[in-house]
């Protein structure tokens, strides 16, 4: 079954850079904007390589030029970044790095020049964990092979190997900068889950500067495939919190305004939004509440709301079908509403150069035509769009490689898992990307060289 051709043989097992990174970063995950251990890590390996590294304040405030903590451009709970800060400065006391991430500025930029002039090429890593408890299973590799989280956090969505495949190559580039042309931007970002890092993120000046951009994700696509311009929908997300009157529910229940009637009314008609005909869409409500016992009109009652869509366009009509039918059903059981908007990551389009070069990459190394696959579309969304568009827009081209693995459970399952190999694969075919579009395509670069 397994159409990609057989890894070399000095590639496989945990003695493969990338795997052994993989499985450093997946023991200690941290969730959004609270990367302080990831980011010291990173720093510290990329340094070694002669990287130049931008991160913590210094970063956000070459565009947020007053900003003191980053609850102040992202909505995440303050408290929540600044215990997590204290907890990575009791176990790592003696980085040099850390002081300067406090207030929630993690991830790091990584730039290295060549002697010689060429594109500005920019790759694109995650690096944030989830709030989900690992499992311990002995059919789980991780817990098998003793790599598994030692928190309550777990990279359940791949993030831990987009990091290894980041510094691997970060690696590989830095051995072979002497053949190579131009400048590197490695871009290791923060909080991928949300709130969106990539929308912070993507207001840097150096992505108007790019001529190329490839963000990536494992998994995604439940086999061994590989996709050169994987396309994203639109998702728009809200809470919804519908204010009424309290009232005795057998004394005087025609005093009361009842929120959680209008609630339950809003969410049941949200379902019966018609779908659009240019693309495909979705709706769901996850959580409804209202606090009170059943002797009292609900006087409060609250949901939270996603849309998403194929085309920005698809995601903004449903969320505007949305807005009406919640605003009827708060008119309807005469209580007060409030729509409050908790973010939107937008779509992006895969530049055609980029994919091109992803393909004749793809097939440079060995792959054979029937598991790479041009375009696709994928249910999912992600955050790395407001980057390539940055990109896109100014006259740069982006694209966004899938490196599509069985994911044993599902991202963002207690038990997710990807095929190790696939980060092999993804160093190799990244690193040679960057020789499909080097000016001169630089042939004198050995094979040797380049799975080193
Ligand atoms: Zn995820
Ligand atoms: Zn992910």
């Amino acid at each position: 079954m397994n159409k990609i051709v057989p890894l070399k043989k000095d590639n496989t097992g945990s003695n493969h850079e990338a795997i052994r990174l993989r499985r450093h970063f997946h023991q200690n995950p941290e969730t959004g904007f609270t990367e302080f251990w990831t980011t010291s890590e990173i720093c510290d390996y990329l340094s070694e390589l002669g990287y130049e590294i931008h991160y913590g304040k210094d970063l956000y405030r070459s565009t947020y030029p007053s900003i003191q903590h980053i609850s102040e451009v992202a909505q995440i709970d303050k408290n929540k970044v600044d215990s997590a800060y204290q907890t990575a400065k009791a176990s790592l006391p003696e980085s040099p790095w850390l002081a300067e991430m406090e207030g929630g500025f993690t991830g790091v930029i990584a730039i290295l020049d060549c002697v010689e002039k060429g594109p500005i090429t920019g790759f694109r890593f995650d690096i944030d964990g989830l709030p989900v408890q690992e499992s311990s299973g002995s059919e789980h590799i991780p817990s098998r092979e003793q790599f598994a989280s030692r928190n309550n956090n777990m990279h359940a969505c791949g993030h831990d190997g987009h990091t290894a495949i980041g510094l691997a190559l970060a690696k590989q580039i830095a051995d072979n900068r002497n053949q190579l042309s131009g400048r590197f931007v490695l871009v290791f970002q923060p909080s991928e889950e949300g709130p969106s890092g990539g929308e912070v993120f993507a207001r840097f000046d150096i992505f108007k500067q790019l001529d190329y951009l490839v963000p990536l994700h494992i998994g995604i696509i439940d086999e061994r495939k590989i996709v050169c311009g994987l396309s994203f929908l639109n998702v728009r997300n809200c809470r919804v919190i519908f204010r009424g009157k309290n009232a005795h529910a057998a004394v005087s229940p025609e005093l009361g305004r009842n929120a959680l009637q209008a609630a339950c009314t809003a969410v049941t008609n949200l379902y019966g939004i018609s779908r659009h005909r240019e693309g495909m869409s979705r709706l769901n409500v996850g959580q409804m509440c209202s606090n009170n016992p059943t002797n009292i009109i609900s006087d409060h009652a609250e949901f939270e709301l996603e849309v998403r869509g194929e085309q920005n366009k698809i995601s903004h009509y449903l969320f505007e079908r949305a807005n009406s039918i919640i605003r009827g059903a708060a008119a309807m059981y005469d209580v007060e509403v409030e729509i409050e908007e908790l973010g939107e990551y937008v779509c992006a389009d895969n530049s055609e150069k980029s994919v091109s070069l992803m393909k004749k990459a793809a097939i440079n190394i060995g792959l054979d035509q029937d598991v790479i696959v041009e375009r696709k579309l994928t249910s999912a969304s992600e955050d790395a769009t407001f980057l390539m568009n940055a990109v896109n827009e100014n006259n740069g081209s982006a694209s966004y490689l899938c490196l599509g693995s069985p994911t044993y459970g599902g991202h963002h399952h207690p038990s997710f898992d990807f095929d190790e190999d696939m980060l092999v694969y993804g160093v190799d075919i990244l690193f040679e990307y960057i020789r499909c579009s080097q000016p001169s395509h630089n042939n004198s670069l050995s094979h040797q060289a380049k799975t080193a």
